[in-house]
């Protein structure tokens, strides 16, 4: 084991992307507002070639896109300014990609608080700042089910964060936290509640870059 760095040579060490004789994954992470710094540095220390994304034009030959927390307004308003809403939603329909916070916010079909742009791509309703103004920040442990018939706990910081209200049929659930939904994944779509960037568990982020490898061979979510 090399730590917490990549390792030398790509998929040597057990990261989920790059077998030797493969190329890396290639992965944008919306940089419009929120905590992008942070996805970045976790993915390239999981081995995958992860850079911001501000335009349109560098969702180019992305295998993979992270949306951050944030702003969900602010994030959806700023993606309306640069003309950013439909290539996102283009490429969402069609690409893996992993939301956090506000970014499961845009990944929602709907709030139940109102009209806000959202990229709409999973059969979820959330509720944002559902653990109450009061409670803007706390940590506490997530119940994670990503593998089938395999339950872990997770570290869960929450900030202002939402909770899932309703889940289509097509939408699994795979983090709970007392009880309220607080991840779920729509085949190669995932988002969570909480921000695993801002702590130094990468499960959630491997398991992400496992979608991407897997993903660009599956159809696209059925809407
Ligand atoms: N409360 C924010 C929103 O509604 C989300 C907070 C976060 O991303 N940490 O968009």
């Amino acid at each position: 084991m090399v730590g917490s760095g990549p390792p030398a040579v790509p998929g040597t060490d057990g990261p989920p992307t790059g077998h030797p004789g493969t190329r890396r994954s290639k992965i944008g992470v919306l940089a419009l507002q929120g905590a992008f710094r942070e996805h970045i540095r976790m993915l390239t220390g999981l081995g995958a070639d992860a850079g911001e994304v501000r335009t349109p034009g560098e969702l180019d030959g992305l295998d993979g896109l992270v949306i951050p927390g944030g702003e969900s307004t602010t994030i959806g308003l700023l993606m309306e300014k640069g003309g950013l809403l439909t290539p996102l939603r283009e490429f969402v329909e069609a690409r893996p990609v992993f939301g956090t916070c506000a970014g499961l916010i845009m990944l929602a079909r709907s709030t139940v608080d109102g009209e806000q742009p959202l990229l709409q791509v999973m059969d979820v309703t959330v509720r944002r700042n559902a653990f109450g103004r009061q409670t803007r920040s706390f940590e506490a442990p997530v119940d994670l089910a990503l593998i089938p018939g395999v339950q872990e706990t997770f570290p869960g910081i929450f900030i202002r964060a939402p909770w899932v209200e309703r889940t289509g049929p097509d939408v699994e659930v795979i983090a709970r936290c007392d009880g309220r939904i607080v991840g779920v994944r729509q085949d190669r779509v995932i988002g969570v509640a909480f921000h695993p960037e801002l702590g130094d568990d990468t499960r959630l982020h491997a398991y992400f870059l496992g979608l991407v490898t897997a993903g660009a061979v599956r159809p696209p979510v059925r809407r």
